[in-house]
Parts: C-alpha cells; structure tokens; sequence
C-alpha cells in the first residue's frame, strides 16, 4: 500500500468555529472527538465576503485531508434567523444578514450546519465533554467577556422558536438598568460581563486591565476589588440559581474566562438560591474542552444532520 493512503476515520466531520477575532477549523472524527487536523485564520471582522472567502479556503482543505465530502458545521459568534442560515446580528463580527449557509452551500456543496457559537460549544460539552451523558435537562452558562449560555432539554441543545434560546446574558438583572450592547437595558451581561467589569475597575479605581487582574487582586485581599468579585458572584450565583430552578436540570455546565476561573466560589455563591430540596444535588460542572468546544460541537451538530 503506499504511504500516502494515509487510513482516514469513516466518521469524520469538520467544525468551525468563528469567533470576532480568530477562526478556527477542525477535522474531527465524531465517533471520538479526535481532532485530526487543525486550522486557523483571522477572521475578518467588519468585511463578510473576505471572511467567508478564508472560510471557503480553509474549508476545502480540510475537506481535501478528508479525501470526501464530509458534512461541516459552523458555530459563529452571532444571532441567527429561524431556519439557522443566516447570521442576522453579530456585535463581534460586524456581519449583517450574512448568507453563510446559502453561500457555503454554493461554493462548496453538501451538508452545511449554522449553529451560534455558544450553542455549538454545548453541542460540544454535551457529545464530548461535561455534560457527556445527560439524556434530561442541563443547561450550560459561559461566563467571559460576554454571558452566553444553552438549554438542553430530551439531551439536545434547545436552538428555540426564533433560534434564540438560551440568551442567559440578556436575561433582565434590573429593569430600565445600564444600557446592554444588545440594545436593551438591565442586562446580566451589562454588570457582570468581562467588559462591564473592566469598566467597573476603572471606574472604582482598582488596578489592573483584566478581569484575570481583578480576580487576582481579590485573592490578595484587596478591598476593592473583593468587593467587586463578591457582588459580580451574589448576581451570577442569583442568575445561575434561578436556572436550576427553572429547568430542575441533572447538570449546570460552567464556562468561559471568569467562570473558570470563579467556579469554586461559584458553587457557593449559587447555594442560597436553590430550592431546599435541591441543596448539595446541584451538579455544576466546569466545562472540559477549552478552545476546542466551538469546533468539537459544530463537527457533532454536523455529523448529526448529515
Ligand atoms: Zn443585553
């Protein structure tokens, strides 16, 4: 046999993940959650037809690794229409009304899966990672710059009736409070997001850029920014209690910079607004695949419409 008939898996899937500033790409053998090749470019924010012409690029290489037509599915960091084809708002991307799945189906054929990016890394959490084996209600809750989150009820992620669900960031904390990037006011997301955060340091003074630099303030016990930690965990612990009440779910998944980076104190901060009953049962996880859950989920959200 020559060397070159490199054996390739039969199950195989490409997930792409476009975030505001990278784009990664994966071929990934969904039996495992191997990774069997990688990529990744800028993703050219602001300029929808450059972007999508590196994701053609990229795309077809992979494809080339794969020898066939395999089915890709994208996880992109935007709002997207009902029938999932196209992505209607993206604040990261600067895309408008992008056409992604009729314009990828065009330049390169077969199965093409649209996901939003934190729906897709639940895809990814729930085929390969934390919540691997949840067949009820979970939900997961990504905690960075901005607070996404998923629904999963019958164990599969829930996209809902406008394909917006599982928008726990613009859930209301206050009404008519701060002004929210998504056009509305009172937002979660407008007091504890990474970015109202940092804007939250600078106002009150306390030092350092990063919500990494706040958290690493706090546990030198600087009074400030403990105080700033202490009210950002009371609101999420409120948001994420509230959840778990909701859906009554086998697992909460934790994600993203600050919620790793938080989810001891977390835990704790969630406790006193769980129902009774529900006190020490409240299985919240930590998100296991990184980086890779966008790509991992959109390549499980692909095999399964292929
Ligand atoms: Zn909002």
């Amino acid at each position: 046999m020559p060397t070159s008939a490199k054996k390739v898996p039969e199950t195989l899937a490409i997930g792409c993940d476009v975030g505001g500033t990278s784009t990664r790409l994966a071929l990934v053998d969904t039996d495992t959650g191997r990774i069997v090749e990688a990529r990744r470019h800028p993703s050219q924010a602001g300029d929808y037809r450059a972007g999508l012409a590196a994701l053609v690029v990229d795309l077809y290489a992979l494809r080339k690794v794969a020898r066939r037509k395999v089915p890709i599915g994208i996880a992109i960091a935007a709002q997207l229409d009902p029938l999932r084809r196209k992505a209607l708002v993206s604040p990261n991307l600067q895309w408008w009304n992008a056409p992604i799945a009729d314009d990828l189906e065009a330049a390169l054929g077969g199965v093409i899966a649209i996901e939003n990016d934190v729906r897709g890394a639940a895809h990814g959490e729930l085929r390969f990672g934390a919540l691997r084996g949840v067949t009820g209600t979970a939900a997961s809750v990504f905690w960075g710059s901005g607070i996404g989150g998923a629904v999963i009820a019958c164990g599969q992620v829930q996209a809902g009736s406008l394909s917006i669900a599982g928008e726990v960031g613009h859930m209301t904390y206050e009404a008519g409070g701060i002004a929210c990037g998504c056009g509305k006011r009172g937002c979660y997301e407008a007091y504890i997001g990474g970015h109202a955060l940092t804007r939250r340091m600078r106002r009150r003074g306390i030092e350092g850029r990063t919500t990494r630099d706040l958290f690493t303030a706090a546990r030198r016990g600087e009074r400030k920014a403990k105080k700033l930690v202490d009210e950002a965990l009371a609101i999420m612990g409120q948001h994420v209690g509230n959840l778990a009440t909701l859906i009554d779910p086998e697992a909460i998944v934790i994600g993203g910079s600050i919620g790793l980076t938080a989810f001891s104190a977390l835990q704790q901060a969630v406790r006193p607004h769980l129902l009774v009953v529900r006190r020490g049962k409240l299985r919240l996880v930590r998100a296991a695949l990184g980086d890779n859950s966008g790509v991992l989920g959109a390549a499980a959200l692909a095999s399964a419409q292929a």
